[in-house]
C-alpha cells in the first residue's frame, strides 16, 4: 500500500448524485462501499465532508444575508452531510464516529485531535463535519488542516472530474490531463484544484494532494495503492 493514513476530501455536492439538492442515498451506499474497500485493506481513513449541497455562506451573502450567519449555516449543513454518510457507512458494517468542529454534543464529538488518531488506530473511519470552525473558510481549508494535524501521509480530493486539466475539461475539448504537477505549476498556470488558502496551506506542509474520480467504482482503492490514476500535486 502506498499510504498508510488517508484523508479524503468529499464535497456536498458529490452526494447530491444526479438530484439538483440535498442527498442522493444510493450515491452515499455507492460511497460507502468504495470507503470500506479501503478499510478492509487496513488503511486509516478520515473524512472530511462539504455542504454546497445544502447551504453556502457566499450564495446567502450575495442575497444579502450576513456572511457570518450564512457560513454558520454552511458549517451546520457539513454536519448533516457528516451524519448522512456516517449512516451508510455503518449500514456498510464499518465502525465511525463523528466529529464536530463546532460543539454539536447530542449528535458528534467535539473534534479532539488525539482522539480522532486514536479512532483511526482502531480501524475506525472518522469523518469531520464543521469545517475548520470559523466562518470564511471552506472544507477544502478543514481538509488540509485536520490532514496535517492527524499526519496524513496524503490528501486525496474525491471529484467528479479524474484530475487537473489544462483547462476546464466540461468546458473544453482540448483540454488535456495532468498526471503530476507541483504546487508551483498549478499556481503560475492558474489552475484551480482547492481554494487558495487551502492549496497554499498543503503546498507549506508539504503535503501532496490526489484529484480523481471518486465516482468510479474501485478507484479509491486503485489510488490508495498507488495506481496512476487523477492528478498527484506535489513539491
Ligand atoms: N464553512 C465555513 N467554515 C469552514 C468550512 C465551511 O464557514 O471552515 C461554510 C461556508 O459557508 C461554506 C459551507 O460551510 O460555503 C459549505 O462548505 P463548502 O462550501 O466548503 O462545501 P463543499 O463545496 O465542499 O460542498
Amino acid at each position: 500500500m502506498q499510504y498508510k493514513r488517508i484523508l479524503l476530501k468529499l464535497s456536498g455536492e458529490a452526494l447530491m448524485g444526479d438530484r439538483q439538492y440535498g442527498i442522493d442515498p444510493d450515491r452515499l451506499a455507492e460511497y460507502a462501499e468504495e470507503i470500506k474497500s479501503v478499510i478492509d485493506k487496513g488503511i486509516e481513513i478520515a473524512i472530511v465532508i462539504g455542504g454546497g449541497n445544502i447551504f453556502r455562506g457566499v450564495a446567502g451573502a450575495s442575497k444579502g444575508m450576513d456572511r457570518v450567519q450564512g457560513d454558520h449555516m454552511g458549517m451546520l449543513a457539513t454536519v448533516i452531510n457528516g451524519l448522512a454518510l456516517q449512516g451508510s457507512l455503518e449500514d456498510a458494517g464499518i465502525q465511525t464516529r463523528l466529529q464536530s468542529a463546532i460543539q454539536i454534543n447530542e449528535v458528534a464529538e467535539p473534534f479532539i485531535r488525539r482522539r480522532a488518531i486514536r479512532h483511526l488506530e482502531k480501524g475506525r473511519v472518522v469523518i469531520f463535519g464543521g469545517g475548520t470552525g470559523n466562518p470564511y473558510f471552506t472544507t477544502d481549508s478543514a481538509a488540509v488542516l485536520r490532514a496535517i494535524e492527524i499526519h496524513a501521509d496524503v490528501i486525496l480530493k474525491g471529484t467528479r472530474v479524474d484530475g487537473i486539466y489544462t483547462a476546464d475539461p466540461e468546458k473544453d475539448k482540448e483540454a488535456t490531463k495532468f498526471d503530476f504537477i507541483t504546487f508551483d505549476d498549478v499556481i503560475s498556470k492558474g489552475l484551480k484544484v482547492m481554494d487558495t488558502t487551502a492549496f497554499t496551506l498543503s503546498q507549506e506542509n508539504e503535503l501532496p494532494i490526489i484529484v480523481f474520480d471518486m465516482n468510479t467504482k474501485g478507484n479509491l482503492l486503485k489510488v490508495v495503492t498507488g495506481e496512476n490514476i487523477g492528478t498527484k500535486v506535489n513539491l
